[in-house]
């Protein structure tokens, strides 16, 4: 027994229904970036069918260096594949949805901050950086700095939206706009 047997037991029950897709683009032409939490899943939050979106998550949802890679290499790995398949007017659109209660708004605090650093190793620059203490405001930078990232392709649009653990209400901050050509070239 472990942890995860009642899930395992879930499982089969999934498996015994389940019926596999080909590998196709993301039937809901999205690529969402959350926090981890587990009060913001965005398969229950946005009811996600199996297939609809791809989701990165990590501490905040931030828009770290990490998930800019990961989403150029999904713009890559879309125009490669399904070129045939996706909208002309794009690959996908990045939903950066950021939350209200998230656990990373202590590390606004310079004290715990300190002992967070201590205690993980951590850079507290690095602590700073990923703090969601105002998701509205950490949404707006997010999706600002994804949408100049060198390697962002155009064809790719970014939003933000900001998850309400009070409500279970999704607010968009941002609405998806693709990123401004680098002069005329
Ligand atoms: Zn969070």
């Amino acid at each position: 027994m472990t942890k995860m047997s009642p899930l395992l037991e879930r499982n089969e029950q999934f498996a015994a229904a389940y019926t596999p897709g080909p590998l196709g683009p993301p039937a809901a032409q999205v690529v969402l970036v959350t926090c981890l939490d587990h009060r913001v899943d965005p398969a229950i939050i946005l009811g996600l069918q199996l297939g609809d979106a791809v989701a990165i998550r990590n501490t905040g949802g931030r828009v770290t260096a990490a998930v800019i890679d990961d989403i150029a290499y999904l713009a890559f790995l879309a125009e490669q594949l399904f070129s045939g398949q996706v909208a002309a007017e794009g690959l996908f659109e990045v939903a950066v949805v950021h939350h209200t209660q998230c656990g990373t708004g202590f590390l606004a605090d310079p004290g715990f901050r300190h002992r967070a650093a201590e205690a993980t190793g951590l850079p507290e620059a690095a602590l700073e950086a990923a703090a969601v203490a105002d998701p509205h405001t950490t949404v707006r930078a997010d999706v600002e700095h994804l949408l100049a990232a060198s390697s962002l392709s155009p064809k790719v649009s970014a939003s933000g939206h900001v998850y309400d653990i009070a409500t279970g209400r999704v607010t968009t901050v941002l609405d998806a706009r693709h990123p401004q050509l680098a002069g005329n070239n």
